[in-house]
């Protein structure tokens, strides 16, 4: 089968894993994912899933030393399945970026100059630019003919206007070292707004969304007409929602005291705040099914740690029901938002005077699709819209270069 190329490589490159999946855009549909774990260790794993033609999950074990070996064992695989990399159906090799500053705006095709910009980008985003840039190095070095684009997890919040991405501290000390608020999931924030506009009827220009974006890591997004215009995360994505282990919001005050107070070092006050907070803070689990397990069972630290994720989320509706004035949906995506009925329950409970409502019957249905959960009374939606940002990159990825996409599933 040979004409224009439709696949699409996905890869999503973090310090000691690359997460990818092979997409045809012809047809949207998916051809094959995989995960490679623990890079650099004696235990690293390969797990590889075709996903057509009926094949079974894979794995490898044993060391796989650095990102170069993980995506030539990648390619290995894919060529077993009759996907391999040098295929010419394969269109180009889509990378996800955590942090793209100011400058990148856009999905953006590779250069040295985009390279060297993204690690101009390292001193904001120390843990994940540079794990981007060892995949988007390994790949380029693999298939230098072939298209590679970068997608940001900010380009979609780089709309939000001066008085919501500024802090309110000095402008020079903020300017010269780059602090303001850039937002992350920015990939997921756009696709699953748009997707809500498509559940609705409607075209993305006409609609204001609030996004709720609950998964291990959280964010809330206010999108006006389908441009963000307040999100939640910041500088890094330790600000705005409780999460899984992040503390989110806190008394800036809060790190200084424990600097001072407890003799702590900036090193273990990252830690504490990024990684030993959140749930798993307050009740000693991060996974939602955990906790609503034991909450049933009368455990009263999670049903606190329940209550302040609440508490947090619903003070965020609110404030974006405030900054859009005017509200047409309220979305909830990610594993938490999209599987944990009761969390959708209690964010939205008592806000009927907002014009918000949840259908008890409609909120325990479990489906992969996009759905209403509101009931046909209330005057704003609250929806269900299952995030891809696997898709969302290809989609992006294919269509800056050049690639035209006639079908991609629910946006
Ligand atoms: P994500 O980061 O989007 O993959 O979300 C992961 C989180 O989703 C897990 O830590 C769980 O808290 C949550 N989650 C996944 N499945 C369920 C479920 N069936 N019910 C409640 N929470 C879930």
């Amino acid at each position: 089968m040979t004409g224009t190329p439709t696949r699409v490589l996905v890869l999503n490159s973090g310090s000691s894993s690359v997460k990818y999946q092979l997409l045809d855009m012809g047809d949207g549909g998916r051809l094959a994912q995989g995960l490679v774990e623990r890079i650099g260790e004696d235990t690293s794993r390969l797990a590889h899933t075709p996903l057509r033609g009926g094949g079974a999950k894979r794995e490898r074990t044993g060391p796989i030393p650095d990102h170069a070996a993980a995506l030539k064992a990648v390619a290995e695989e894919l060529a077993a399945d009759g996907l391999g990399l040098d295929s010419p159906e394969l269109a180009a090799i889509g990378h996800r970026v955590v942090h793209g500053g100011l400058r990148f705006t856009e999905p953006t095709v590779i250069d040295e100059e985009v390279v060297a910009e993204i690690e101009r980008l390292v001193p904001v985003a120390p843990l994940h630019n540079p794990a981007n840039l060892l995949g988007i190095r390994t790949a380029m070095a693999m298939r230098p003919d072939l298209p590679q684009v970068a997608v940001f997890d900010t380009a979609f919040h780089t709309t939000m206007p001066e008085a919501a991405a500024r802090y309110a501290i000095d402008v020079e000390t903020a300017d010269a070292h780059r602090i303001r608020r850039y937002g992350f999931h920015g990939t997921s924030h756009a696709y699953v707004s748009r997707a809500a506009a498509k559940l609705l009827g409607k075209e993305p220009g006409e609609v204001n969304v609030i996004v709720l974006h609950l998964g291990n890591g959280a964010s809330a997004s206010a999108v006006r007409g389908g441009r963000c215009v307040d999100t939640s995360m910041g500088l890094t994505p330790l600000e705005g929602l409780v999460m899984g282990t992040r503390s989110g919001d806190v008394d800036p005050a809060v790190t200084f005291h424990l600097k001072r107070v407890a003799g702590m070092s900036a090193d273990e006050i990252d830690v504490l705040l990024n990684k030993k907070s959140g749930l798993v803070g307050l009740c000693g689990d991060n996974d939602m099914r955990e906790i609503r397990r034991r909450i049933d069972e009368g455990d009263e630290r999670a049903a606190l740690a329940f209550d302040i994720y609440i508490h947090r989320l619903k003070k965020y509706i609110g404030a974006y029901y405030a900054v859009l004035g005017r509200v047409d949906a309220v979305v909830f995506t990610a594993g938490v938002g999209e599987n944990a009925a009761p969390v959708r329950e209690a964010a939205i409970a008592g806000l009927e005077e907002l014009g918000l409502a949840v259908d008890a019957d409609l909120n325990a249905v479990r489906s992969d699709e996009p759905r209403v959960i509101s009931p046909v009374y209330a005057r704003v939606a609250v929806a269900v819209v299952p995030t891809d940002e696997e898709l969302e990159i290809a989609r992006q990825t294919f269509e800056l270069t050049g690639g035209k996409v006639t079908r991609t599933t629910n946006a």
